[in-house]
């Protein structure tokens, strides 16, 4: 295992780079695997259940919001 392998790594909430050693890993029960950076990105996504897109402080978030397409 290269080092570089492990740290490619990014959170599956905000998107942000996580870096080896650090971030939550969520194990689901279908037997996936979620990594998220910190416990504010694992409790919005489990707990909370918010969308990214719609959160600032997440690289995934939409300038101006999500469109809704009718
Ligand atoms: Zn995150």
């Amino acid at each position: 295992m290269s080092k570089t392998a492990a740290s490619l790594r990014n959170c599956f909430f905000c998107g942000k780079h996580i870096n080896s050693g650090t971030g939550v890993m969520l194990a689901k029960n279908d037997g996936s695997i979620q990594w998220t950076c910190s416990n504010k990105c694992k409790k919005n996504l489990r707990l909370l259940k918010r969308d990214p897109r719609k959160l600032k402080w997440t690289k995934k978030y939409v300038k101006g919001g999500l469109k809704v397409t009718k």
